[in-house]
């Protein structure tokens, strides 16, 4: 599979990880049996929140034994990100993970508290190791220049943003801003959130054609979409140990013009809207 580094300075990541929003709503053994078997087929990368309740017993259940092999990253919510709201958040993740460090710690999405604060948390907890890298999520263009003017350059690792086939807009200005500054983009909700284009659509049928000349399914050819651009990365969630192979799999697909083409004619770029959509 393809790795693109997490961040000017950050290592190579896999282009597809492993999102784990409401992983806690399924079985308990089916979600913890789907984390490893995306681990152990190379999606290493795990995506998880202050937000997402029980989804983080989950997660430290299903690396237990296995920390190294995992690049993992969680996010703070906003309330909580002052600079000393971000490191006694940090800390309460890390017990709940069964963890001494981060990968990466976001912001999960713009918030009252001012970003110099927030960053200040960040790199106080960068300064102990508590988290080896940080970044943003749900960052448009004027909130990714005012971290970038109080950060300086390369400090930002990563911003989180919504791409799927039917939600494109960071194309316009966010990814190629981010690419500019060496930020690399995870691309969330790559399957839309449940909202995955049916079968007997048309971009569902446009979607099947191209899957049976890469022998693989509609999800894994929106996948390959989804990380055919450079600094980009997705985070799939499932809790289906046969879909997260599945899912694995499609960091092999290649697509070529015509496939490229048919895509985009199905699910076209469309308008910049005049903010950046969130989940
Ligand atoms: P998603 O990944 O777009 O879609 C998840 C849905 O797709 C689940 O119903 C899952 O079913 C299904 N699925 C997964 N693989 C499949 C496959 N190969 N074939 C058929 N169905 C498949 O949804 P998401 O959870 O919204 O987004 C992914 C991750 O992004 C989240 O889990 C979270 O980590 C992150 N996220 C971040 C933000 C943010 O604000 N930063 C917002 C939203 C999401 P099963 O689980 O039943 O298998």
């Amino acid at each position: 599979m393809i790795e693109r580094h997490f961040g000017e300075e950050g290592p190579p990541v896999p282009v597809i990880g492993q999102g784990t929003w409401r992983i806690d709503d399924s079985a308990h053994e089916d979600a913890i049996a789907a984390l490893r078997a995306g681990l152990d087929a190379g999606l290493t990368h795990i995506d998880t929140a202050e937000m997402y309740g029980g989804a983080k017993a989950v997660v430290a259940e299903a690396i237990a034994g296995r920390r190294d092999e995992v690049f993992l990253v969680s996010k703070v919510v906003p309330g909580n990100a002052s600079r000393r709201g971000v490191v006694a958040a940090c800390e309460a993740s890390l017990r709940r993970l069964g963890t001494d460090h981060l990968d990466s710690y976001l912001l999960h999405w713009p918030g009252q508290h001012p970003i110099e604060e927030t960053i200040a948390g960040f790199e106080a907890l960068m300064g102990v190791g508590k988290i080896l890298s940080w970044g943003v999520s749900n960052f448009d263009v004027p909130d990714l220049e005012e971290a970038l003017r109080v950060a300086g350059p390369g400090a930002i690792a990563c911003n989180q943003v919504p791409y799927h086939l039917k939600e494109r807009a960071i194309e316009h200005e966010v990814l190629p801003w981010c690419r500019r500054n060496g930020i690399v983009v995870v691309g969330y909700s790559p399957f839309g959130s449940g909202d995955f284009p049916g079968p007997r659509t048309t971009g569902g049928r446009a979607l099947a054609a191209i899957a049976a000349r890469h022998d693989t399914t509609p999800y894994g050819v929106a996948l390959a979409f989804l990380t055919r651009l450079e600094g980009t990365l997705t985070i799939p969630k499932t809790a289906t140990a046969s879909r997260a192979l599945e899912n694995a799999a499609a960091g092999e697909v290649t697509l070529d013009a015509g496939d490229l083409a048919a895509i985009e004619a199905a699910f076209p770029l469309g308008k910049r809207p005049r903010t950046l959509p969130m989940i």
